[in-house]
């Protein structure tokens, strides 16, 4: 087969090998169908089956309680930042948001345009320092707590779930969902945008608790309409229904390799042996996230020093291109580097990454 490179892109990123062959080898003819999955309805039986199929393998593989809801909706991360407003901020006409990063301060502007934002505290001006829960303002009234369990950009992950005294709680997991085991009964609404973990772009996974249904907002827009989209099985328009059969093969790849609690252990181990490969480097790398708040999925650092030497993260990336790394480049707004190391990216992968450093900084210290 064709040789593979190390792909530590924040997303989209690397899938399971496995799934693209099975793809591959489906891609001309679908189950004897003479046609790829890409070419067929989507009200036909075969993919009411991957509809099905994927959303079963959700409740499994999250243990997902029966008074949820699994839904598939498109409009990415960014369109969920506005269908979660547009569906749940109608009982107060408030909700209060927690700015942790890019992707959460995004969030609090899009619900903005449809109702009141309150930020449970004053956006930290370092990010990466999150403010002690104890320190927060909630309110009561609010219709939902929303934060975003790891900020992709800023590499900031909660590792706790905040207590909201039954406010129902929202969360954004597009960068950690199947990543570790959490308890579900806690959420009010759970979504995730498929293209870091699960699947490709196009599509979003949303879980809701049944009670939240029913009280969308009348300008909600149909494809973003919760109740409805639950109504028509997430089969309510033409669904990106590639992304989502393609989805189905990486829950089942998950699930072969021993479902979301062997994710989580390979996520620690990964990110145990990146991090220690930067805290041992004699600050030549760097990373700025609180140690309490470090993602396990994206970790951001600076090469050269605590600030960063740009010139020399120039030659880190040219270099570790050179041996097939790819997507090792930051977000443009924080500078530097990021390894994005999602369920698919082997350990091996991640020892390749780190003896580079450590040949690296032999080279340019
Ligand atoms: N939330 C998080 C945590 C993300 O990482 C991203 C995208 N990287 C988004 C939301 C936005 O997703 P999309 O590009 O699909 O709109």
């Amino acid at each position: 087969g064709a040789s593979r490179s190390l792909n530590f892109g924040a997303g989209p990123a690397k899938l399971p090998t496995e799934v693209l062959e099975e793809v591959q080898d489906e891609v001309l003819s679908y189950l004897s169908s003479g046609m790829s999955l890409m070419e067929m309805s989507h009200r036909s039986k075969e993919y009411a089956k991957i509809n099905k199929d994927a959303q079963d393998a959700v409740r499994e593989l999250l243990n997902v309680p029966s008074n949820y809801k699994i839904l598939f909706i498109q409009g990415g991360g960014t369109g969920a930042f506005a269908a979660i407003a547009l569906n749940l901020i109608n009982r107060t006409g408030t909700a209060d948001y927690c700015v942790t990063g890019t992707w959460s301060e995004k969030a609090a502007k899009e619900a903005a345009k449809y109702g009141e934002v309150n930020l449970a505290f004053p956006k930290p001006k370092k990010l990466g320092n999150v403010p002690k829960q104890s320190t927060w303002i909630l309110n009561p009234n609010a219709s939902y707590v929303y934060y975003c369990a790891n900020e992709t950009v800023d590499g900031v992950q909660f590792h706790y779930i905040p207590e909201t005294n039954g406010v129902p709680l929202v969360t954004d997991m597009s960068s950690s969902i199947m990543t570790e085991n959490f308890d579900v009964s806690k959420f009010g609404c759970i979504f995730g945008g498929a293209q870091k973990n699960i699947g490709p772009s196009g599509v979003t996974v949303v879980i809701i608790r049944e009670d939240l249904l029913g009280n969308p907002m009348k300008i909600c827009p149909t494809v973003f309409d919760f109740t409805y989209v639950d109504k028509e099985k997430s089969i309510h328009n033409t669904p990106a229904t590639f992304s989502v059969y393609v989805m189905e093969k990486v829950f089942r790849w998950i699930k072969k390799n021993g479902g979301v609690s062997e994710m989580e252990k390979h996520a620690l181990a990964k990110s145990h042996l990146l991090y220690s490969a930067i805290e041992n480097s004699n600050d030549f790398y760097s990373c700025p996230i609180e140690k309490a708040y470090r993602s396990r999925m994206n970790i951001p650092f600076r090469v050269g020093g605590v600030n960063g030497n740009e010139q020399l993260e120039d030659i880190f990336l040219k270099e570790s291109e050179k041996i097939k790394m790819y997507q090792l480049k930051g977000h443009r707004s924080v500078g530097g580097m990021r390894a994005s190391l999602y369920n698919a990216v082997t350990y091996e992968e991640v020892e390749i990454l780190v003896n580079f450093m450590k040949e690296f900084q032999d080279k340019y210290e």
